[in-house]
């Protein structure tokens, strides 16, 4: 594989920016050498500077269900520029967008948009603590809310898989307010809660958790969760940055049945520009400046070109049978990928819910992180590598989720397995 350019890049990067890149889950450092640098992407494919041609799962880590550069949302993008980029005074297009979050989540009445999935879920705890007046919270090891400080107590993506999951220059004093349970784990958040009965604002909760690879919630735990907060005063907050718009129109808590308090998004409503959302119930969000005492702004929220993306994604993502091709799409894959690591005799464990999915290098069953901690991540980084030179690009870490948008083709999908196929076979063991 030619990666003349990618490394001459790479090198450049390095001198300017910590790693070379600007988020740590970009970095190959965890399965060794360079990361190409794209140069363009198209439907399901991307090219590097080198002109190598990958069928890609990243999605931007979740984005872009719509593929790369999909001319609806271009064309959105461009009119958009056209007309100017930023004001800092109200514009139609939020409102709209605004509304279509409503209109799709049954558990939020009003909304606020934001930069990105930090932003909301930052700005969702300190509302859940103005709301309630405590200070406490719950999270659960191996999910990931961003990086304000109070979250990043055993999180996961980039902070798993770079061996830092409670960062350095979190005070202590404020880490202590976060609390830490098992994911799947009911057991756990009750001792918490036991213990601080009335201190706790709220849990927070990925309700697919996507960020130590995909692990499903187990039968009863969401329902759980929202009983254990509904009876001690807390909230309950559903980090759905991921998995709004993603495992349905609705997110999870659609696809579940379930209402939280506070739900915070990302990704697919910015359509692969900077967008994210806090909303909730009115009587919640009323806290928020300039109706209530919670404070939260920003530059650029509700920016024209990101609302406008956001907005023509969802109208996208509206359309008769989109999720229906989403779901057989990722069905296909993760079926035939069983099928080469079952022929491979490799054990595995492939976790999906809709289009989001991980393969693990562990026979499984894993309902928890610490059975994700158990996948060998050794022969992932080979694996890895294997399959980008045959031309297929995953996660550069045994503990992400990969995507499918509806630009994947059933054809991309049997190239990717025979691929995968080829690449356990290369495999030395
Ligand atoms: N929450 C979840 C569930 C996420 O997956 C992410 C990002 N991967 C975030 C929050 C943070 O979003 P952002 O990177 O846009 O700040």
């Amino acid at each position: 594989m030619q990666q003349q350019r990618s490394q001459q890049l790479f090198e450049r990067a390095q001198r300017f920016i910590p790693g070379g890149v600007n988020s740590p889950v970009r970095s190959f450092r965890a399965v060794e050498g360079t990361p190409p640098f794209i140069a363009r992407g198209n439907g399901a494919r991307v090219w590097d500077v080198d002109g190598n041609e990958y069928i890609d799962y990243l999605g931007s880590w979740g984005p872009l269900a719509l593929g790369h550069a999909h001319p609806v949302i271009v064309d959105a993008v461009q009119r958009a520029a056209a007309d100017g980029t930023s004001f800092g005074a109200p514009v139609e297009q939020e409102v709209q967008l605004a509304e279509m979050i409503c209109q799709a989540l049954p558990s939020v009445d009003m909304v606020r948009l934001v930069n990105s999935g930090t932003e909301a879920c930052m700005s969702a705890l300190r509302l859940a603590r103005a709301f309630t007046g405590r200070s406490k919270i719950v999270k659960f090891a191996g999910n990931y809310h961003g990086h304000a400080d109070g979250l990043l107590v055993q999180a996961g993506s980039g902070a798993l898989t770079h061996g830092v999951p409670t960062s350095a220059g979190v005070p202590e004093s404020y880490a202590a307010e976060t609390l830490v349970a098992a994911y799947n784990e009911l057991e756990s958040v009750q001792i918490l809660f036991d213990a601080w009965p009335s201190d706790i604002a709220a849990v927070i909760v990925e309700p697919v958790a996507g960020n130590m690879g995909v692990v499903p919630p187990a039968d009863g735990f969401l329902d759980g969760l929202r009983r254990i907060t509904e009876s001690h005063g807390a909230l309950l907050i559903f980090d759905e940055v991921i998995t709004g718009f993603r495992v349905a129109y609705g997110g999870a808590q659609t696809l579940y049945g379930i209402a939280p308090d506070i739900t915070t998004m990302g990704k697919i409503i910015g359509g692969g520009l900077p967008v994210g959302a806090y909303g909730g119930r009115a009587d919640i969000m009323q806290m928020v400046a300039p109706l209530g005492p919670m404070y939260q702004a920003g530059t650029l929220s509700g920016n024209p070109l990101a609302v406008a993306a956001g907005v023509a994604t969802l109208t996208e993502m509206q359309r008769p049978g989109v999720y229906d091709q989403l779901e057989a799409t990722a069905v296909r894959l993760t079926e035939g990928i069983a099928h080469a690591f079952a022929t491979a005799e490799m054990p595995s464990t492939i976790n999906r819910v809709a289009s989001m999915f991980t393969g693990f290098f562990n026979p499984g069953p894993i309902t928890s992180l610490a059975q994700v901690e158990q996948s060998d991540a050794a022969i992932y980084g080979r694996y890895f590598h294997a399959m980008l030179e045959r031309g297929v690009y995953i996660a550069p870490s045994q503990f992400e989720a990969g995507f499918v948008s509806i630009a994947h083709t059933a054809s991309d999908i049997d190239r990717t397995i025979a691929a995968v196929g080829e690449a356990l076979s290369s495999l030395e063991r």
